[in-house]
């Protein structure tokens, strides 16, 4: 495949002098790193063989996207609406005035009510390219608008949508980016948290979380004894081959900080010496056989730097998952390969706990997906008793360390679905009567699964962005820098609406972009 303009393209886009001269600028600009400018000038930007490249190769994939689900395998695209009303739960909806007091659309997180409607209807195999929208603002890997690859089937179980999203990926696989292996390999999202303190683990490389609980069982340290004391209480460790000559002292201080204000967590840092002693405060305090012990459980050798952490075993995760990623990203500024660009690893991460405990209110619980993920069979009557034990038949798409796309086996029955809206997640079931009522009158089983289509050819084209394959993005404040939307409103043009502006005193007005 060849995404470069022809010779014809190039001489339209060109023709003109002072494009050329303005692009010239904005290719300075970009090589300095200016989104901004870019942005502003997005119709100029586009020109560049890298975004022409990219959004080529968008296309491409796309209607290959298209021929295998409703030429080859019988899917029907069907649009849904964009004007919606709220949905329970889930991400911060956008909402759109209307003429009647009072009253807003909500513009859909994503077409899922309207997708299970669709398998009540008979449209068996659904498909669409969806665009969602989530007031959330911009990240690298996201923005408020985005598009899905949105896919929902009758009578279908978790096999078999995992089955069809690779034999989907491997058919609209772009040529020139090597080939790839299906099936795609599988983990439970208790081993994942396990190794890798993430539910979307990069497997591009190794360094994985380990237990060494035991080798400091009768420590005097006081940090450690008083974190084992804590219900949950463990040690854990993540060793960095070589780390010693490549990380800097820093480096060291800067991880420690971070661990300390954002996590809340001290973490010790343990060089292992040439003689494969460790030099570490740690050390001291520990027996001959205790270190020994902490060295094989940590796989180190000399060179390697152990980081040790202590507490409940959710944090510990959490902060030797987010350590073990800024280590490797260091190592890699510093010029050390430890993941190839080239290499894609996908991976599905399955037996997600169809609950977790509210963040504001743990002793309240939310979905951990969203409130129309089916329990595991086995475990559905721990719905009555023990839901937060009760796991979910939900899935996740993991692209080398990012989720590009997650699905589930739906509830199609009316009474449970009202059971957990109304007795778990405490969410007012009026809201979505229509489903329950849909449900009543007849589901098949259903299941589906949606890709954000953005993030995987962002992650394939090997963008730093998705920006970067949307042809007009929104800035990381969620705002069109060319067009400059959203954009003020007159007084006179907002009346139809009932609404008026409440103006922040001038200290709390934020024009940043
Ligand atoms: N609607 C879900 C989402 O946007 C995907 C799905 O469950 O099919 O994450």
């Amino acid at each position: 495949m060849n995404f470069i303009p022809d010779g014809c393209s190039f001489h339209y886009l060109f023709e003109d002098k002072t494009s050329l001269i303005c692009l010239i600028i904005i290719l300075m600009f970009t090589l300095k790193k200016s989104e901004v400018l870019r942005m502003q000038y997005r119709y100029l930007d586009l020109r560049s063989p890298r975004m022409q490249y990219n959004l080529r190769l968008r296309s491409q994939m796309v209607m290959k996207m298209r021929v295998y689900l409703c030429s080859l395998h019988g899917f029907v695209d069907v649009e849904t609406p964009t004007l919606f009303k709220r949905t329970p739960g889930g991400a911060k909806e956008f909402v759109v005035p209307t003429g009647d007091p009072g009253k807003f659309y909500s513009l859909p997180q994503s077409p899922q009510q309207f997708k299970q409607l669709l398998m009540v209807a008979g449209i068996d195999r659904y498909f669409q390219l969806a665009r969602c929208y989530r007031d959330e603002g911009s990240k690298p890997d996201r923005q408020p608008e985005f598009t899905q690859v949105d896919i929902e089937i009758s009578f279908v179980d978790q096999a078999g949508v995992m089955s069809l999203i690779e034999g989907l990926i491997h058919y609209s696989w772009p040529e020139d980016k090597g080939p790839i292996n299906v099936p795609f390999p599988s983990m439970t999202y208790e081993e994942a948290m396990r190794d890798y303190g993430v539910d979307k683990p990069d497997t591009r490389f190794g360094m994985k979380l380990v237990d060494v609980t035991t080798a400091f069982q009768t420590t005097q340290i006081e940090f450690i004894k008083d974190a084992l004391l804590k219900p949950g209480g463990c040690i854990q460790a993540i060793c960095i081959p070589e780390g010693t000559n490549h990380l800097k002292c820093k480096d060291l201080e800067f991880l420690k900080q971070t661990a300390k204000t954002q996590y809340g967590q001290e973490v010790s840092v343990a060089p292992v010496r040439a003689d494969g002693s460790l030099k570490s405060p740690l050390s001291r305090l520990l027996s001959d056989t205790a270190k020994q012990q902490l060295l094989q459980m940590a796989h180190a050798n000399a060179g390697d730097l152990i980081f040790i952490t202590a507490g409940p075993l959710e944090n510990v995760r959490l902060l030797l998952g987010k350590l073990r990623l800024q280590c490797v990203e260091l190592l890699e500024c510093y010029g050390v390969p430890v993941r190839d660009p080239s290499v894609f690893h996908f991976l599905w991460v399955v037996d997600f706990p169809l609950f977790l405990p509210k963040e504001d209110d743990p002793e309240m619980l939310e979905s951990a997906h969203h409130p129309f993920t089916a329990p595991v069979p086995e475990d559905a009557h721990l719905l009555y008793t023990q839901p937060h034990k009760v796991r979910g038949q939900h899935y996740d798409l993991v692209l080398n360390g990012c989720e590009i796309g997650g699905g589930s086996i739906r509830i199609h029955n009316a009474s449970q679905q009202l059971y957990i809206l109304d007795t778990i997640l405490k969410e007012d079931p009026s809201l979505l009567s229509h489903l329950l009522e849909a449900l009543d009158s007849g589901a098949p089983p259903h299941g589906g699964i949606a890709l954000g289509l953005d993030r995987l050819v962002s992650i394939i084209v090997g963008a730093p962005s998705i920006r970067d394959v949307i042809a007009f993005p929104k800035s990381f404040r969620g705002h069109d820098i060319m067009s400059h939307a959203p954009d003020f409103v007159s007084e006179e043009d907002l009346k139809p609406y009932h609404i008026s502006v409440v103006w922040p005193s001038a200290g709390q007005q934020d024009n940043s972009m």
